[in-house]
């Protein structure tokens, strides 16, 4: 195995003290890294986006698992220290500098299939989550999805009907994919240690139900849990159609939205068209 200098020591000369402006909270801690980086499975070989590697702890999982690493980094002043992890495995890293949020991931990979693996300030994460799972476009060009998240976030994203964390996000995240939960991480395990826990999520993209747009059923989420508290037949009304598909489908319309399942939205958008 490739011996590289605890990332603490990287971090240390490389002065990269974590800027609060770009939500810089760093793992150290290499077992709990492989252990992330073995989330989706054997990686030897196959394509990895990682956003955000900041000074690498990640991204040296990673390349030590074998996978081809391309890391899209915007602080320049941890440049230097994944160009020598780079020098460490030849060949298999790729750094961009940019901003995640503009650049064109598809394009980055060269149109082949890759995984995502990413511990994001939280605001940039869930941008990214709402891009890669929505679009008409399906399968993804991605293959999994391992993300860090606040762990209230991941919690919304893997929640089940009748729960308050129940929404948009799991309604998105479960229609044409499988989310799970798949590790909870203390605040403890950062450097330095958020206010709040944090946990894992990892997406993998699922068959996708025949005729329905994301685009409609995001609409029909829209109004249905922007007026959460409110019953179907209230929360509804501006969407046409959506009160006559209740109907139809036998979905009792003083329901409120936290009790619809996704399949019943799913329902719910193929009757729209
Ligand atoms: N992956 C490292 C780790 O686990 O220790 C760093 C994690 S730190 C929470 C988030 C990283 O994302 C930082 O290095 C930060 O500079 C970078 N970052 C923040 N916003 C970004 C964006 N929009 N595009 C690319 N990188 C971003």
């Amino acid at each position: 195995m490739t011996t590289l200098p605890p990332i603490r020591d990287v971090i240390q000369r490389h002065g990269l003290s974590a800027s609060k402006a770009l939500g810089q909270n760093f793992l150290l801690d290499e077992q709990l890294l492989s252990r992330i980086a073995a989330l989706p499975g054997d990686l030897a070989g196959k394509q990895v986006l990682e956003v955000g590697p900041g000074p690498g702890g990640l991204t040296r999982a990673l390349l030590r698992a074998g996978a081809n690493v391309t890391a899209i980094e915007m602080d320049r002043r941890c440049l230097p220290a994944l160009e020598e992890l780079g020098e460490a495995f030849p060949g298999q890293l790729k750094v961009i500098e940019g901003d995640a949020l503009k650049l064109d991931h598809g394009d980055l990979m060269n149109g082949q299939p890759f995984h995502v693996l990413s511990n994001l300030p939280y605001n940039v994460g869930t941008a990214l989550f709402v891009r890669w799972l929505g679009g008409e476009a399906w399968p993804p060009q991605w293959q999994s999805l391992t993300l860090m998240f606040q762990r209230e976030v991941a919690e919304r994203i893997v929640a089940q009907p009748g729960s308050s964390a129940y929404g948009r996000l799991a309604v998105l995240a479960q229609w044409r994919s499988s989310a799970k939960l798949a590790m909870k991480v203390h605040r403890s395990a950062f450097t330095p240690p958020p206010k709040v826990m944090s946990a894992i999520v990892h997406v993998t993209p699922a068959a996708a139900p025949e005729g329905v747009s994301a685009r409609t059923l995001e609409r029909l989420t829209e109004a249905a849990f922007g007026q959460r508290r409110k019953m179907l037949r209230q929360s509804l009304k501006g969407v046409p159609g959506a009160l006559e598909a209740l109907g139809a489908l036998g979905i009792d319309e003083t329901r409120r939205a936290e009790t619809v399942s996704v399949a019943e939205f799913v329902g719910l958008a193929r009757s729209l068209g």
